[in-house]
This record gives structure tokens, sequence and C-alpha cells, in this order.
């Protein structure tokens, strides 16, 4: 829903030639997160750890960070940008193929978990753990093979452990008393359903639980059940049903056991917009286009994705070239055909100097963008309702 605040701030961005715009509504998100907090609070249900990389802004970050119990970042560039953001934040640390130096610095600055992808990243970190005289805290990563049909995207494989590679840490554990072991990590894949996230979720606690009881590990337990919560492009209002899996998850706790999970897309997608304006409107080969100031170099979503990002049109009662009740396609200003943010949607009516609000582009929208792509100016960002 485009909220009252951002529609005159598009226009307002109009009037002052600052468009294109990632405007994000800060109010929206705060409500949101409020929400899914809400829906966690079962006993047993799981801590929430945002995962960065779908939107690390600041005043994201900010926003967020008293509805959640932490963050996840997943490269030393997050962690030294979110331990600056949120100086006291708990900060969990994963992604393949660290190095020792993000390693060394997951150590200084007070990382609370590292979720271990490799028997040669525990060597690795027991080395750094005991030559800084540090203890450190970790989960082993899983990778479940199972069967993820159906998912937006599947996490196999170089992710994590399948269950042959776990079994190569156990001497290197037992041999290491600077690492110490709290539980296991997963994240296979994303795009499930309150339903499916359930029952993988069940799978990873299964699995999890037996394998530490076979290796001996006694004390507390932590399953960090990974991220990818749904999110339906095709259907802007909905969203993952958070009470449902709240309640069922929390259900799976055992006495003595913290669950966590670690979602990015699902909670920072639907607080951002990217605002543009119509340049162009024609017909070429029986198709209807409507070319818009910017591109898929600032919003890279609609390309990786294959999808059409949702949008609203805000007329603005110009004069210029029309298309009324036809599929329109909405390009951008790069000089390749990919260049589609939503290809042939029924349109009312699109006109020169209309603005295009494309919504859900919160997460993994700017952030993964080859903005410098052409030299067109970068978007203005604002941040609303701080
Ligand atoms: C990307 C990622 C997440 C977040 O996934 P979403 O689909 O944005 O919820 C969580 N955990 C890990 C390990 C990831 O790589």
């Amino acid at each position: 829903m485009i909220t009252r605040l951002v529609q005159d701030h598009a226009h307002q961005l109009a009037a002052d030639a600052r468009l294109p715009a990632f405007v994000y509504d800060l109010a929206a998100l705060r409500e949101h997160a409020a929400e899914v907090k809400a829906a966690l609070t079962a006993p047993g249900a799981p801590e929430i750890f945002y995962a960065a990389k779908a939107n690390p802004d600041v005043p994201i970050l900010r926003t967020l960070a008293p509805y959640v119990d932490g963050i996840e970042v997943a490269s030393g560039g997050e962690l030294a940008h979110v331990r600056e953001a949120l100086p006291d934040a708990r900060l969990a640390f994963g992604g393949p193929a660290k190095t020792d130096d993000e390693l060394e610095l997951a150590l200084k600055l007070g990382v609370e978990r590292i979720h271990v992808e490799s028997p040669h990243e525990l060597s690795r970190l027991a080395n750094i753990a005991r030559t800084a005289g540090q203890e450190v805290d970790i989960l082993l990563r899983l990778n479940l093979a199972g069967d993820r049909s159906g998912v937006a995207l599947a996490m196999s494989g170089p992710f994590g452990m399948d269950p042959k590679l776990m079994e190569s840490c156990t001497d290197i554990l037992t041999a290491s008393p600077w690492v110490r072991l709290h539980g296991i990590h997963a994240h296979l894949a994303s795009g499930l359903n309150a339903s499916a996230m359930v029952a993988q979720s069940t799978e990873i606690l299964t699995w999890g639980r037996s394998w530490l009881d076979k290796i001996g590990h006694t004390g507390p337990r932590e399953f960090n059940l990974g991220g990818g919560m749904a999110v339906d492009y095709a259907a802007p209002d909905t969203r993952f049903d958070w009470k449902q899996y709240g309640t069922e998850v929390a259900a799976l706790a055992r006495p003595g056991e913290t669950l966590r999970i670690e979602p990015g897309r699902a909670i920072s997608v639907y607080s951002g917009w990217y605002v543009t304006e119509v340049l162009d409107v024609k017909e070429a080969h029986g198709q209807w286009y409507a070319a818009l100031r910017g591109g898929t170099m600032h919003i890279r979503t609609p390309v990786t994705k294959q999808h059409n990002q949702p949008f609203i049109v805000l007329n603005r009662d110009g004069t210029g070239p029309t298309v009324t009740n036809e599929p329109v396609t909405l390009v951008g200003q790069l000089c390749t055909p990919k260049d589609v943010f939503a290809r042939a949607v029924p349109t009312e009516r699109i006109t020169v100097g209309d603005l295009i609000a494309f919504s859900m582009a919160g997460a993994y929208a700017w952030n993964i963008s080859h903005y410098d792509f052409l030299m067109h100016p970068k978007p203005t960002f604002e941040y609303l309702g701080e």
C-alpha cells in the first residue's frame, strides 16, 4: 500500500527534478517489524536476526533494531558497517568462503556467533581463536539435500556441509578448546510459505538434534533455522503468515533449546519504493512501451528474478503521448532489451510525465544493482517517517 506520505513525496521529488529516487517508508517498516516481532512471542518462539544483505542502509537498520534480536552479516564489509551503525547489536556472521581477515575481524568486533561453513574454515578459525587467546562461539552450517521443489531458490551447492562433511568437524572440535559449538545453522531455501517453513524447520531440528546427540554435545543448544520467508511480488499486499509460523515453530522447541531465524527480504522489501517518471510512450510492432527515467541498473530485482516489478501509476495530467487500456511494457534508459521493469502489464492510462512508483523495492534492489552501467545519474535516497 502506498501511503499518502510516499505519494506526496513522489510529487515533490518530481517537482524538484530529483527523480528517480528510492523512497523508504520507515513508518511502514516499523509497523511491519512490530507485527513480525509480536508473532514471535510464544514460549520457544525463535529469536529474529535480520539478514543485513537484504538492505543494509543505516536508517533501515536503526528502524529495525528495536524489533529484532540481532543482525546477521555475511561479509567483513557488512560486519564493519553494521557494528558501526549499531554498536550494541548482537551479531551472527555467516557467509561462504570467509577469509582469515574476516574471521579475525569477527573476533575483534565481538560477533556473538560464527556460522562455520566447512572443516577447513573451522580449523582456520580454531587457530585464529587460539592465537588471539579468545574463545569463539559457533554454529555449524548444515546443507541437507531433501526435496526443495517449489521454492524460489534452493541454497544447495557449496553452502555449508552435507552430513558426510559434518563428520570431519568432530575431531577438529575435540582438539580445539577455543571453539565452542552451540548448535546448528541451516538456510536451505527461500520463498517458503509458513507451512513449508515449519516443515523445513522440523527437518533441520530432527537432523540437528540426532547429530548433536551422536557427537555427545551437551548443554544448551541453538538452532538457526535460516531465512527465506516467502515474498510474493505478484501480490504486493499479501504477507508471509508470521503468526502461523511463530506459533507452530515455537511448539517444536524443547526445553534447553534456543531457536533463531534470519529473514531479510520478508522484513524490508515492503518498505522501499523506486519512484521515477515517464519520459516517452510509444508503440513498436504492436507492443506499447513506456520508457522511464532510470532503469534496472538502479533496481536489478525484476531482471534477476525475471518477474514484473509491481507498480502504481501516479497520473500528472500531462498532455504528451499517451496509452490507454493496453498492456504496456515499462523499460528504462539502458541500451539493452533486458532493461525491463515489467512486461505487457494491462494499464488504464500512462502519459509522458506521469510518475511510476515501483513497490517492493526495499530488499535486494539498489544494493544488488550495477548502477554505473551507462553512467546515468544515481538515484536520490529519501527516508521518510524516521
Ligand atoms: C540471504 C540469506 C538469508 C536471508 O534470506 P532472505 O531470503 O532474504 O530471507 C539468511 N541466511 C543466509 C545464510 C542467507 O544467505
